[in-house]
């Protein structure tokens, strides 16, 4: 049954308490869970048990599996198989192979801080997430890092953000008199996607080069019934899902929850949150098991953030809480939220960091493709605020008023007589909130479907950590811990209030009031990582040692290239296929028509009325080209003149090029509504989304 194979291919708690010695297995749970050192003899058998247990699975290889910054995974296969003593084949797999790999870094983007001819990098094994047979390797999850220790991935910021927070967590839980041993974040990512038919796919130049399409006229129907959220699975669908829970559960990963997504094609699967570092992992699996799982059904899984103009684009809502050793939700609010300081401490810090770091957040969410989504009329908007929900907002209400307001609300409700009362949440749903309380965790909603998501966790982390140490600060000297904690929860959440916004983020009242507000409303990528580099950031991740100057730097600079790289590629993507496939398809069709009906002299013979609708027809593509060729002459001239620097080059490609693709794309969309569909070159809107 299917419960059975849960697990199989991970070097879990239970394979690791058959594999290893008793006494080995405790030392490698202290390491894994209180940050113990690692010594070489524990090493050395962890291979050993490793190994011995991969080959019975079938694994003929090993991987230091690692993210460095291009945001997807990287593996290099070494076979266990080597020349023994007497020439023959032996299977080997050392303590220093487990540790640390050698990978030739020049590849892998670095912004800057290490030289292409410093090719050595190195892979150092995490303990805390669990070894995984894929493809019969075994795979090590590991971190990634130059010849001289330069971070180059995207793990090791996120695990340095966790030794952060449990740090400065435990300082306050401690002098709060508690004696928790250790503190760690948890993350629940929902992951959107659309499933396409891989035969539409290949047709579409667009697609496999940018992931997106970059021309599509809407179709008729669209998502306008609003009949495809919740709607019931197609069984082809249903097919990929159940491979897909399948694989997922064999590499431990609790895939829990399916549904439609409000566009048509577009799904989700939620798996069950788990440690930070983990979590993390496991998405990267789930989004390459994703594209592998539809290719053997013939579909293609497309992770962008907008594969369609006018359709709802995909996120990736990430939950994300703080569990002590106890296996205590931190942000559970129990039956008084009001009196329970310790839930109020750390809701003050996330409130603070949310407010002080919103532009960490948004960079975290700063991406070529999420930017079509961020700020449409599906997604949240750029503008970061928090939402709390009606009771919890009055909670805090009463706090910096000093009193209590005392509204209360009817708790339970009856539809019918014959049914059972419901009890309310003590939340609603804002799903127009980009930061909403809902709970017992937070889920920021901005990160897109296609990202890694260590960036937003180890900057929520980071930013978290540090509101906590100013906390622990004044209350590991105060005299009457509770009175300067009840003092420090009021004078944080009054600093902060302009954070919290329970109304309509989607609304245009709610630009201008998160102006007067002076919250920050960054329509870019390029624009984000402008601030990145703002001192009080430099600062704080300094602070909580997690990044420095340079490996900032080094991230500031990734990230505006990637953007600079993308709009490129789309832009000569878009000139392509204006150039070989629009242009000469509508040219084509005019031909057609114009010798055909409308060629007054020749066809003299043809009704008049045929003749007249011929000529508007031919006149309608006609202006159609010469309105595209011209706004296509425009972008390759603009293309021409980017200027020099990342950061100079971005601004442009947002301001000048983006909006020169954007007139492209309308005249070429009202092309494809006037030429014949036969003639049009590739699949269209209702081709790719309503298949059956
Ligand atoms: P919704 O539709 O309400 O957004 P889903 O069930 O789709 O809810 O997803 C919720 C996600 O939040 C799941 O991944 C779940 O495991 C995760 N989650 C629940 N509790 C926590 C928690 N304490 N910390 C982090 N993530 C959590
Ligand atoms: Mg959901």
């Amino acid at each position: 049954m299917f419960i059975d194979t849960f697990g199989s291919n991970v070097f879990n708690d239970d394979v690791r308490k058959k594999y290893l010695k008793p006494a080995t297995y405790k030392k490698l749970e202290n390491i894994r869970n209180e940050g113990a050192p690692m010594d070489q003899a524990i090493a050395e058998e962890v291979a050993a048990a490793m190994m011995k247990w991969a080959v019975e699975k079938g694994a003929t290889h090993y991987t230091h599996w690692f993210q460095p910054m291009t945001g997807i995974t990287a593996e290099k296969h070494e076979s266990f198989m080597e020349p023994g003593p007497d020439g023959r084949p032996v299977l080997k797999f050392s303590s220093k192979a487990l540790i640390k790999g050698e990978a030739d870094a020049s590849s892998f983007p670095s912004g800057g801080m290490r030289a292409t001819f410093e090719g050595r990098g190195y892979t150092v094994w995490d303990p805390t997430s669990d070894a995984f047979v894929k493809d019969n390797t075994l795979c090590i999850p590991t971190a990634f890092c130059s010849y001289n220790g330069a971070v180059l991935d995207k793990k090791t910021p996120l695990l340095r953000s966790m030794a952060a927070i449990n740090r400065q967590a435990l300082r306050v839980l401690h002098a709060l008199g508690e004696e928790t041993k250790y503190v760690f974040p948890t993350v629940g990512c929902e992951q959107e996607y659309f499933l396409i038919n891989k035969e539409d796919y290949a047709k579409r130049p667009d697609l496999i080069l940018t992931g997106h399409t970059l021309f599509g006229a809407a179709t008729p129907r669209g998502q306008m019934l609003e009949t495809h959220y919740y709607g019931s699975i197609r069984p082809r669908v249903k097919a990929f899902m159940e491979e897909l829970n399948e694989t997922l559960w064999s590499l431990g990963i609790y895939s829990k929850t399916e549904h439609n997504e409000v566009a048509p094609c577009q799904h989700e699967m939620a798996p069950l949150f788990n440690k930070a570092n983990v979590a993390a992992d496991q998405n990267q699996l789930v989004m390459e098991v994703m594209k592998k799982v539809a290719d053997k059904h013939d579909f293609v899984c497309l992770l962008h953030e907008k594969p369609f103009g006018g359709i709802n684009g995909s996120g990736k809502h990430n939950n994300w809480s703080l569990c002590t050793d106890k296996g205590e939700n931190i942000f559970k609010p129990g039956k008084a939220p009001a009196e329970n300081t310790r839930f109020l401490l750390f809701l003050a810090a996330v409130i603070r960091s949310v407010d002080d770091y919103q532009d960490l957040l948004r960079i975290s969410c700063s991406t070529a493709s999420n930017d079509l989504r961020l700020g449409g009329n599906e997604a949240p908007p750029a503008i970061i605020s928090v939402f709390l929900g009606d009771d919890l907002e009055e909670v805090v209400n009463d706090i910096i008023a000093g009193e209590k307001t005392g509204k209360k609300r009817a708790k339970m409700q009856t539809l019918a007589e014959s049914m059972p009362a419901l009890k309310q949440d003590t939340t609603d749903r804002n799903r127009t909130s980009p930061f909403a309380f809902t709970g017992n965790r937070f889920e920021f909603r901005m990160p897109g479907s296609s990202v890694n998501v260590s960036c937003a966790n180890y900057i929520l982390n980071t930013a978290v950590a540090d509101a906590l140490s100013d906390y622990a600060d004044e209350m590991e000297t105060a005299e009457d811990v509770e009175k300067t904690a009840r003092s420090i929860i009021r004078r944080e959440l009054a600093a902060h209030r302009r954070i919290i916004f329970n109304g309509n983020g989607y609304g245009a009242e709610w630009v201008e009031e998160a102006k007067q507000r002076g919250l920050l409303n960054i329509a870019s990528t390029p624009e984000a990582y402008r601030h990145f580099d703002d001192e009080k950031n430099l600062q704080l991740f300094e602070r909580q040692q997690v990044l420095d100057r340079e490996e900032i730097a080094s991230r500031k600079s990734i990230g505006l290239s990637e953007y600079v790289k993308t709009v490129n590629i789309e832009a000569r993507t878009m000139l392509m296929m204006i150039e070989k496939q629009i242009i000469p398809a509508v040219a084509g069709y005019a031909e057609e028509l114009a010798e055909g009906i409308c060629a007054d002299d020749s066809r003299a013979d043809l009704p008049k009325p045929l003749r007249q609708t011929g000529k508007k027809l031919a006149a309608e593509a006609g202006e159609g080209l010469r309105d595209l060729f011209a706004a296509k002459e425009d972008l390759e001239a603009l293309l021409e003149k980017e200027p020099k620097g990342e950061q100079e080059a971005g601004d442009y490609l947002y301001t000048k090029v983006r909006p020169q693709m954007e007139i492209c794309r309308e005249a070429a969309d009202r092309l494809e509504t006037v030429v014949k569909k036969d003639d049009w070159p590739f699949p269209d809107y209702t081709d790719i989304l309503f298949y059956v």
